[in-house]
């Protein structure tokens, strides 16, 4: 590893252990039954992870990035004729309905913004409005505000209203997860997020009574989870070419998980990292986007500061010059960075953050960070 290798507080990908990266000198063959039993471990932890105590639920991992595994959810649980209601305050919320789009699949729309939460009772209107909806899709932790949606809140009245809830918890699963008595009908999340593996696939927790039948309903043949998850039931495979490498280092990632004391430990020390990066950064002025009670411990948003003086770019080189990549912002209206808290970090990095940004504002010439 070079040791200039900068912390990626952009998650993700994010910072993996040297352990995870280690694993990837093996080439696998897809076929073979080694590669077969690692497939059958990765979906069998997986589900353990989810706390799938009662079997309701199938694991079914997907080749690429997390979007793909988003738009397979979409495209092989949602039929022509069933219609979303997708819950928007973010990026990824607007990109579903981007998905839903491209996918001809029925849709409507409740946009709060950059950062307001979806609440209840814009649920209730919705489909008071409009029973043909069927289904209802959140964003569990939208990752360009860093806000914890209400999901439990979300989940009691898409439940009560008899409809079918699917979860993007990408940036969430593994450290926050959906407690038990959420009821939802799929979650998507990745490899390289809350469980620190590298890029290379997603992941889609779907209710067998619910891919049972699903036969048909995807408009996308690499993206058709029912017929992934047949192969897998019958021959252990993927259906086509799997990413070998990114599923060994992603087992080699689930035993330090273990080790570390799993989803409890990980939420704990992520919330250490946004704590100790938080508690820095409004020392030095800094204002956080969210009020404290909304803040996830994934990732936190700061107003730029207001000096004349801030330039994003100055920042950034400063900030990366020291070791740290960092997010620009991705609201539509406010000056915002974004500063991640998941990875393969501690809160003794997150300290040697806060002394960066601190030489950072002096060397531009800011007294403090206040926007
Ligand atoms: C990371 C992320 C995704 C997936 O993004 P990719 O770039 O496709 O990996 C989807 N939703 C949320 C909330 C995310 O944080």
């Amino acid at each position: 590893m070079k040791s200039t290798e900068p912390y990626l507080l952009t998650p993700g990908p994010l910072t993996t252990s040297l352990s995870v990266k280690k694993a990837m000198m093996y080439d696998w063959g897809s076929w073979d039954s080694d590669f077969r039993a690692m497939t059958y471990e990765l979906r069998k932890r997986l589900l353990k992870i989810l706390n799938n105590k009662t079997g309701t639920f199938e694991c079914i991992p997907i080749q690429g990035s997390g979007t793909y595994a988003v738009e397979a959810m979409l495209s092989s649980l949602v039929s022509p004729s069933e219609k979303v209601l997708v819950l928007a305050n973010g990026a990824y919320g607007v990109r579903a309905a981007q998905i839903l789009k491209y996918l001809d699949r029925p849709f409507t729309i409740i946009d709060k913004g950059d950062y307001s939460p979806p609440r209840s009772i814009d649920i209730k209107t919705a489909i008071d409005l409009d029973p043909d909806i069927t289904h209802v899709f959140v964003v569990h932790c939208e990752t360009s505000s860093g806000i914890l949606n209400p999901i439990n809140e979300i989940s009691e009245v898409t439940a009560s209203m008899g409809r079918k809830l699917l979860i993007d918890s990408m940036s969430a699963f593994g450290a926050i997860n959906p407690s038990s008595q959420i009821e939802f009908d799929a979650l998507a999340s990745s490899a390289n997020k809350c469980l620190e593996g590298v890029p290379g696939f997603g992941y889609v927790f779907v209710k067998r009574d619910t891919i049972l039948v699903s036969k048909g309903k995807s408009t996308s043949l690499s993206l058709d989870l029912y017929e992934q998850w047949n192969t897998m039931e019958s021959s252990g495979q993927w259906r086509f070419t799997p990413p070998t490498h990114v599923v060994a280092a992603f087992l080699e990632a689930l035993d330090l998980y273990e080790k570390e004391g799993g989803l409890k430990a990980r939420k704990k020390r992520y919330e250490k990292n946004r704590d100790t990066l938080v508690t820095g950064m409004r020392q030095l002025g800094f204002q956080t986007l969210l009020r404290s009670e909304w803040l996830s411990p994934v990732i936190v948003t700061f107003l730029c500061p207001g000096h004349p003086s801030f330039d994003f770019t100055l920042f950034y080189e400063h900030m990366k010059h020291n070791g740290f990549i960092i997010y620009p912002g991705k609201l539509t209206t406010i000056d915002s960075f974004r500063i991640g808290c998941i990875g393969a970090i501690d809160d003794c990095v997150m300290r040697k953050v806060i002394e960066a940004v601190k030489s950072a504002l002096i060397k531009m010439g800011i007294a403090d960070g206040s926007p």
